[in-house]
């Protein structure tokens, strides 16, 4: 990795940020910028700002502000200090802007929309890049403003005519650099007067103390501006870390509009935030231990440099992976509330026993609807469990039933009673394997798969109603239908 070559501003403190513009519901690949801003200041014993940039004030919305705020909450991604707004430094982009004119460093730029269309195909046509083409780029300062007083103009930034290199200090890339004559003269002021993203963001990085910035390589040319304004303006740029893109599953890049998952969305499929964020740190960034299950380990392993600069795709599959494994190692007082709200009726007492029961044989929360009929008998079977009853049959279950009369010691159901029942019950019926074991598993738990038939047993006995086990196995008698 090469260091960048340029001072480092606000050495005491690393100080990053997560810049979203509140037009949107966050989606996956901003949570990504922000989750790795997050990490790296938390990594460095630095500070993590949160900042709106909500100077776009047609589109900026409070209820999106709020629903950011939320989601980050909700990742555990704290932030620093109070939320910072960029519209509460728009003094400073204005007189950013006249510093630069000043030094005739930005310009008026009347062009027409259809002007600079003809300029891009003429362009392209003589085979060189779409770039302005400079028409307005050395009108002298009593023309421009003759100008301004009737005709609408933009301001861009004169990039392309200055002289030699920009170097874009990036830790994931290395310092990057850009020939001005390749760049073009960004607009930084559209004709309604509202600023770009370019300049505020850049202004507000200065002024926030923000030592590192990491974000999307989409964003590498804006750096090679960003970092050629605010030496004009005289200050030390940050360090960049351009992460490679966050992809969907399907390769294609995700954005608000893209119907790749809001965080809302996540939340509301009862993710764990924990599956998320470990979903999130991994990708891309190879050496990260498996058993690193805390945010905290996730933490003291990220290394920035170890961050993927090529795309990267987002699996639902892994993060719902890691929500199934992060649910099995939940304490069985979490787990019972999670999933108290699929069990409204359940007494506390009997749901934590549940939890505790079924906890490692669910993926999620709402798994526990296959083991209802663990706590009510009339929970309906579904079609597959219903098709092993009736193919073990009547007499199967009757034999069962008479076999747990008839034992005097399973009321204290243990290993070795249930053995012993399984025992009398495959005498009296030759069944044997899983044309013994299916039958009354699914007699007792309603589902195929569960946890061991001693443990069930054992449930049903001490939090089930009287005579759990034989109401089970005289049901399923009547459900084989003879
Ligand atoms: N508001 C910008 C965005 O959402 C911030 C980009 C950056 O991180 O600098 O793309």
């Amino acid at each position: 990795m090469t260091h960048p070559s340029h001072p480092t501003p606000h050495p005491s403190q690393i100080t990053t940020r997560f810049a979203p513009s509140p037009t949107g519901l966050l989606h996956l690949g901003n949570v990504r910028t922000a989750l790795l801003n997050w990490i790296y200041a938390k990594k460095h014993g630095g500070r993590f700002l949160l900042r709106f940039e909500d100077t776009d004030r047609d589109r900026s919305e409070q209820q999106y502000i709020d629903a950011i705020k939320d989601d980050l909450a909700w990742m555990g991604l704290a932030w620093d200090g109070d939320v910072l707004f960029q519209s509460e430094h728009a003094g400073n982009h204005s007189q950013a802007l006249k510093k630069l004119a000043d030094q005739g460093l930005a310009y008026r730029c009347f062009c027409s929309e259809t002007q600079l269309n003809l300029d891009r195909k003429l362009a392209t046509s003589r085979g060189l890049p779409p770039r302005y083409n400079g028409r307005c780029r050395d009108l002298n300062a009593a023309e421009s403003a003759r100008r301004a007083e009737s005709e609408p103009f933009v301001w861009r930034l004169k990039v392309h005519a200055d002289d030699g290199d920009v170097i874009v200090p990036d830790l994931l890339h290395g310092d990057t650099t850009f020939a001005l004559r390749d760049l073009d003269d960004p607009v930084v002021v559209r004709s309604d007067g509202s600023f770009t993203f370019l300049l505020p963001n850049a202004v507000d990085d200065a002024i926030d103390g923000i030592t590192h910035a990491v974000r999307g390589d989409d964003h590498l040319t804006n750096s090679a501006y960003q970092v050629w304004m605010l030496q004009k303006l005289g200050y030390a740029p940050p360090h960049y870390l351009h992460h490679g893109l966050l992809l969907g599953e399907n390769g294609a890049k995700l954005s608000k509009r893209s119907g790749s998952h809001s965080v809302a969305e996540l939340r509301d499929d009862g993710l764990l935030p924990g599956a998320l964020f470990q979903a999130m740190a991994r990708l891309g960034h190879p050496n990260m231990p498996d058993e690193a299950h805390s945010v905290a380990a996730l933490t003291e392993y990220f290394n920035a440099e170890h961050v993927s600069t090529s795309s990267v795709r987002w699996s639902d599959d892994e993060m719902w992976r890691w929500h199934t494994r992060l649910l099995h190692e939940l304490d069985v007082e979490t787990l019972a509330s999670m999933i108290q709200p699929y069990l409204p009726d359940v007494s506390a007492q009997r749901l934590t026993a549940f939890a505790s029961l079924i906890g490692r044989n669910i993926d999620r929360a709402a798994d526990v609807a296959h083991y209802q009929r663990l706590l009510d008998v009339h929970a309906p079977l579904d079609a597959d469990a219903l098709a092993v009853v009736r193919k073990a049959g009547g007499d199967f279950y009757q034999a069962a039933l008479t076999a747990w009369n008839d034992a005097t010691d399973v009321t204290d159901a243990n290993e070795s009673d249930w053995k012993g029942w399984a025992a009398t019950v495959k005498t009296a019926t030759g069944s044997k394997g899983r044309g013994l074991f299916m039958p009354l598993r699914v007699a007792l738990s309603g589902a195929q798969h569960g946890p061991e038939m001693s443990a069930v047993v054992a449930f049903l006995d001490e939090y089930g109603e009287k005579d759990a086990v034989a109401i089970r196995l005289s049901d399923a008698k009547r459900l084989a239908g003879s």
